[in-house]
């Protein structure tokens, strides 16, 4: 379900695509393990693959006003403690939000851009949570960024992240009421096997965060070989 805020600013129902989504169980120390992550004594872990993490940072830094972008990825739920393990797979950057140096907010447009986006690159994953920049400003969450969090991240393992990408901090909330959590519950980790996506990377944003890598190592493989064909063809006319 997307949903999205009217000029009065009140939530309004654009579609419903799918239904609610419902995080599986798993233990939390499990999922912590898999991906090679300490398990959080916060109210949640949140694990950000790292492509998606340098995708987001690139695009905190790409703009001097505030921008940002939505989270996508997949939820776990402990059995025995009910806390969430949130991982962050992918991010995609959100165009035609609001944006100025003190302000960021998410429009229909942006929302638009987003569902087209999620649809080409990740169609299965529920969003997860948002991301937004406040240059220079320190991590915090404004009252438009509370009304945000309440409007559209509501469900107790959404999250809003928080860069100032001048200071070089990130802060972290979790659910409707924007709980921030300690700096420890969010870690990065490299991918592995089990949430790999064999989707292909289309999206400026998975641009930035690719790091497979491309033809550019057999470009420079044929090139070494060429040349030294050249040498060896050289020192035969010589010798010849
Ligand atoms: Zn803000």
């Amino acid at each position: 379900m997307v949903r999205s805020l009217t000029e009065t600013g009140r939530p309004r129902l654009i579609w419903r695509d799918a239904p609610p989504f419902v995080p599986t169980m798993r233990p939390a120390a499990d999922a912590a393990r898999e991906r090679g992550l300490e398990p959080s004594r916060a109210a949640a872990l949140v694990a950000v693959r790292r492509t998606a993490w340098n995708a987001m940072w690139a695009h905190a830094r790409s703009s001097p006003v505030e921008v940002g972008g939505v989270l996508l990825g997949a939820v776990t739920r402990d059995p025995v403690t009910g806390r969430h393990t949130i991982d962050v797979t992918d991010f995609v950057a959100a165009r035609g939000a609001l944006e100025s140096s003190t302000y960021f907010k998410l429009t229909p447009a942006a929302w638009e851009h987003i569902a087209q986006a999620r649809a080409r690159l990740q169609p299965d994953l529920p969003i997860v949570g948002w991301c937004h920049t406040h240059p220079d400003l320190g991590v915090f969450f404004s009252a438009t960024d509370r009304a945000t969090q309440r409007a559209f991240f509501a469900e107790p393992w959404n999250v809003g992240l928080v860069i100032d990408p001048v200071r070089n901090e990130l802060a972290v909330f979790l659910g409707g009421d924007a709980t921030r959590l300690p700096i420890e519950a969010i870690q990065v980790y490299d991918a592995f096997p089990s949430v790999e996506t064999p989707k292909a990377w289309s999206s400026p944003a998975s641009i930035v965060a690719s790091s497979r890598p491309g033809p550019a190592p057999r470009r420079a493989l044929a090139a070494a070989l060429a040349l030294l064909l050249a040498v060896f063809w050289l020192l035969r006319r010589r010798r010849g």
